[in-house]
């Protein structure tokens, strides 16, 4: 019989490092699946008969793979999208979050405060995760409406806490220059015990290296990325991730692309 099958959903995908984590973990059967919106449901659909077992999901899926699974976790329901889907062989999807208790793993502790960049899909999962978790979270976003009712204080700039989480897409291509489109400097960073950064690229995020530079503690946007891939993993398969594989094809793999 042929091992289970797994992939990343996403549109576009190309540049996704889950393949090469995935399978140094060992689930050889681990592919790109770039599906496109118009036909994201059917194909998902199709992916238990075909011999597929999991699946994590990528921009810009995660809300449609929680709308079309059969069953949820509190995680995935409360935040509003799923990145992990479970098939089983009757057709059954069942979808989780994650990226949520990954962050708190790549954290390795709650802090006592926390000050969140950015209302869109992943910063709805951190925000979730720091207060559920019994964080004070203050959020920040270009558009302040989108950051209402996520569960966080609303701040017209950056406020000074525990840590710092980025989780815009400022950073995401070269032409944006450092973090010049977010309301704070280099220097403000010292405000923070750690800094986090979502976005991941070659040579680290010019918000990394800056907090660095300070001597400032940092986690940066690929730990956080093998940490939900663990967690997806250890769903799939119910076995411990091997954590320091994953983390070494991560690594490996670090290009200008920042698709998880
Ligand atoms: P999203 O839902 O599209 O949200 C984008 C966020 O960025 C919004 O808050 C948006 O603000 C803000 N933004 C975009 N351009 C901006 C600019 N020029 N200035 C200020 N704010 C700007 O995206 P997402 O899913 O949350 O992902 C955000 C980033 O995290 C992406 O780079 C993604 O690749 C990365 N990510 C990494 C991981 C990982 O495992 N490491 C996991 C998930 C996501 P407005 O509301 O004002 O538009």
């Amino acid at each position: 019989m042929l091992t289970a099958r797994y992939g990343v959903l996403g549109w576009p995908v190309g540049h996704s490092r889950s393949p090469a984590m995935m399978q140094a973990a060992g689930l050889e059967r681990y592919q790109r699946l770039p599906v496109a919106p118009a036909v994201f449901a059917d194909t998902v659909r199709a992916l238990g008969a075909a011999g597929f077992r999991g699946a994590n999901v990528t921009i810009p899926h995660k809300e449609a793979a929680l709308a079309i699974a059969t069953s949820a976790s509190d995680a995935a329901g409360e935040i509003g999208a799923a990145n992990t889907l479970t098939f089983g062989a009757d057709g059954a999807i069942h979808a989780d979050n994650t990226d949520a208790p990954g962050l708190l793993a790549a954290l390795g502790s709650t802090p006592a405060s926390a000050c969140v960049l950015g209302a869109g899909g992943s910063a709805r999962a951190v925000i979730w995760a720091l207060t559920r978790a019994g964080a004070d979270v203050a959020v920040w976003n270009r558009t302040p409406a989108r950051a209402e009712g996520l569960g966080a204080r609303v701040v017209e700039k950056p406020v000074a806490a525990e840590i710092l989480v980025h989780c815009t897409s400022v950073g995401l291509d070269d032409s944006s220059g450092a973090f010049k489109d977010l309301p704070l400097d280099a220097d403000a960073l010292t405000e923070y015990e750690t800094v986090v950064d979502l976005v991941y690229r070659a040579g680290g995020t010019a918000l990394i290296q800056e907090a660095a530079q300070r001597g400032i503690a940092t986690v940066d946007g690929l730990e956080i990325l093998v940490s939900q891939g663990a967690l997806s993993f250890t769903l799939w398969t119910g076995a411990a991730a091997p954590l320091d594989a994953m983390r070494s094809a991560a690594r490996a793999r670090r290009s200008e692309a920042n698709v998880p």
